[in-house]
């Protein structure tokens, strides 16, 4: 550690002096592990620094790779980790963190354990990846519907169309007529105006050839694409990623029940995710268009039983 007063020697510092130096220094070392731990920048090419003329020829001279930067940049923080009033200040914040707070908790108990210190053989804990049990899905939504076959499915759907303000139709290549039988496969289409438009291929499983998805694709409402192909947008691409998880996660999941968790997406471009609390990440430039089954309560205000996140934020 550098002394920074040149009136007093390490001796002569004072209790109080010489718990802020440590301080400094901890603050500082932690400063260094945390910029160590984003090392993006060291993974970018080299940058030519100049062009000398030799001989006739042109020799490029280099800086240090950003890599080998962040290789030196490591070795100095472990011989600083190494030395003597580093290893001085870890041993008085570990004493220090096991001792009761005195002098400014004005007699109040301390409610938090105390904070780890930060030393060479316990690097600060990086986040839980622990993963939890997520469900796209309410626990009763097997038997929340009544059975749908496809005989009956363009009746449910002009009953569907007539109570809500999103709509389902019968999507085909050509003009379909409505007297003739579905087309094989099936595909419909879901669209909440202004949001999205959801294309899904129709299956049935036994008993009772009750209706499925077997694959879904999200484009944006004003998108003129074939239900096969895929959207121009990073987020409806994204969203398409997911209802392929949310299909393999509960393959005989009723149709119904897929509907009723897409009506969950109207507000898709507003709604931030519990998670980060954001609408658009940093990583992916998209909102939350994962949606997991909350299993309590709306807050105050909310009417949604799912919350939203971003994929990078399912843990
Ligand atoms: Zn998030």
């Amino acid at each position: 550690m550098e002394n920074t007063d040149s009136t007093s020697t390490p001796e002569q510092r004072s209790p109080l002096q010489s718990l802020e130096d440590q301080i400094a220094l901890l603050t500082e070392i932690n400063t260094n592990i945390q910029s160590l731990r984003r090392p993006t920048s060291f993974f970018q090419p080299a940058e030519i620094a100049s062009g000398l003329t030799v001989g006739g020829g042109v020799v490029q001279i280099y800086h240090d790779p950003p890599i080998e930067t962040g290789f030196k940049q490591v070795k100095a923080l472990a011989e600083k980790l190494q030395s003597k009033p580093v290893q001085e200040a870890l041993k008085a914040a570990k004493e220090s963190a096991t001792k009761e707070p005195i002098g400014l908790s004005l007699g109040r108990r301390r409610r938090h354990p105390p904070k780890r210190p930060v030393t060479p053989e316990s690097p600060p804990p990086l986040r839980s990846f622990q993963p939890k049990t997520l469900s796209f899905f309410p626990p009763d939504s097997d038997h929340q519907y009544p059975p749908l076959c496809l005989d009956d499915f363009a009746e449910y759907a002009k009953d569907y169309n007539r109570k809500g303000r999103f709509h389902l139709q019968i999507w085909t290549a050509t003009k379909h007529d409505p007297n003739r039988p579905l087309p094989d496969p099936p595909i419909v289409r879901f669209v909440i105006p202004d949001v999205f438009t959801v294309y899904m291929t129709l299956g049935t499983i036994s008993p009772g050839s009750s209706v499925i998805v077997e694959s879904a694709t999200a484009f944006g409402s004003r998108e003129k694409k074939p239900p096969h192909a895929q959207s121009d947008f990073v987020v409806f691409q994204s969203l398409s990623q997911h209802l392929v998880k949310i299909l393999q996660s509960k393959p005989q999941a009723s149709f119904q029940s897929i509907v009723n968790l897409l009506e969950d997406y109207e507000d898709l471009f507003v709604r931030a995710c519990v998670v980060c609390g954001r609408l658009i990440t940093g990583e992916s430039h998209v909102p939350p268009v994962v949606r997991t089954w909350r299993g309590t309560p709306p807050p105050v205000g909310k009417t949604s039983l799912w919350d939203a996140r971003h994929p990078l934020c399912l843990d």
